[in-house]
This record gives structure tokens, C-alpha cells and sequence, in this order.
């Protein structure tokens, strides 16, 4: 009679011990801390901007692509330091067009300073904007999860750093008549996930340097 009351005892206390651990884990998962770094332009190359332009205060965030094929193998920074030669030369921009840069496994890079209003061959007037780019072509690639969670995080530090709500959140193509950021990427935004995941991860996103 002892001997099965001890052991009814041990089944309890195991019992207990998987239902106490089981809410902690929980606890952990919603305080979970998200940390990104970004590359800074001096760190990829990259120059300050050039001439003068008018300012802005940020107050919506805006996804796109860069539209391009790409070659799986190519240095992102090489990209970007093409890119910020070519918006100068050819377009007569102040800088790259846009203000944060994906690249394929995740990274993300600062690119035109966020005081400045971006660029787009389109239409829309970009003031207030800002624009992350997922460098690449997503009407025809598809994201993958490195790529999405860099995302998520960086739109969510965006809106802690600059005040900005993450209803603002739109693709290019809801501004204009464009397929940019893509028809595998835009669903993203359109279903509401990426607004889901900014809103849970709100102010629990760190930059680390
Ligand atoms: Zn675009």
C-alpha cells in the first residue's frame, strides 16, 4: 500500500512538473527578443549621399523589390555599390533609391539615409515613405524564411525608431500601376502577415551595432 502510494505521489509530481514548465515556456515566448544588425553603408562600400534635397519626417513604410534577376552567387555589397553609382550617374538621384536592403540570406543594409525621401522610376510621390527593397525579382523568385524574418524585424524597427504606425505598411503596387514588390512577395503584405508579426514583435526588436 506504501509502495503504490509513493508512486502515485512520483506520477503526480512529474505531472506537475510538465504543466509548470509548459506555462514557462510560454511566458518566455511572448517576452522573446528579436536582434538584427545593419550593415552600414561605410561598412559595404557605399558613400553618403550627394547634393541637396528635401527632407522628410518618416511616417509609412513601404516594401519593395529591385526588381532584377539574380545571380545566386553575387556579393550583395558589389550590388550595392553598383546600384549607388548608377542611381548618381544614370538617374541623377542623391543616392540609392531606397532606404534598407534585403539580400538573399537576410542581411540588411542601410542604404539612403531616411531623412530623405526615396526614389522610384514610377509615379508615387514618396515623401514620408520609407522604402525596403528585397533585392531580386519575386514575380518570378520566391522569398524564403531568412529573407521574411529580416523583413518583419526591420519594418518592426522602423516603426519603434521612427514612431511609425504598422497600419501604414503597403507595397509599391498599392501606391501605383507597377508589379513591384513582386506576386510572390506582395501576398505577404496583403494577407496580413507581415502586419501580424510587426504588431506581436512590436518593441521587442533591438539593433545591435
Ligand atoms: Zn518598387
Amino acid at each position: 500500500m506504501k509502495n503504490i502510494s509513493l508512486h502515485y505521489l512520483s506520477v503526480l509530481s512529474t505531472l506537475l512538473f510538465i504543466v509548470f514548465c509548459g506555462g514557462s515556456e510560454e511566458t518566455e515566448e511572448s517576452s522573446k527578443t528579436y536582434r538584427i544588425h545593419i550593415v552600414s553603408s561605410e561598412e559595404w562600400g557605399g558613400t553618403d549621399h550627394q547634393g541637396e534635397y528635401k527632407m522628410q519626417i518618416p511616417e509609412f513604410i513601404t516594401v519593395h523589390h529591385s526588381g532584377e534577376d539574380w545571380d545566386r552567387n553575387r556579393d550583395p555589397r558589389e550590388f550595392l555599390v553598383n546600384l549607388q553609382k548608377w542611381s548618381r550617374s544614370e538617374k541623377e538621384w542623391i543616392d540609392i533609391p531606397y532606404h534598407y536592403v534585403i539580400d538573399f540570406d537576410g542581411n540588411i543594409y542601410a542604404a539612403r539615409n531616411p531623412d530623405y525621401p526615396g526614389d522610384t522610376n514610377t509615379d508615387y510621390d514618396t515623401e514620408g515613405h520609407l522604402l525596403t527593397c528585397l533585392i531580386g525579382n519575386y514575380e518570378n523568385l520566391i522569398p524564403n524564411d531568412n529573407q521574411i524574418e529580416a523583413l518583419i524585424n526591420v519594418l518592426t524597427w522602423q516603426c519603434q525608431e521612427f514612431n511609425i504606425k504598422p497600419g501604414t505598411l503597403k507595397g509599391h503596387k498599392d501606391y501605383t500601376d507597377t508589379a513591384c514588390p513582386g506576386k510572390n512577395l506582395y501576398p505577404y503584405i496583403a494577407n496580413g502577415y507581415l502586419l501580424k508579426e510587426i504588431n506581436t514583435r512590436l518593441g521587442n526588436v533591438i539593433l545591435e551595432k
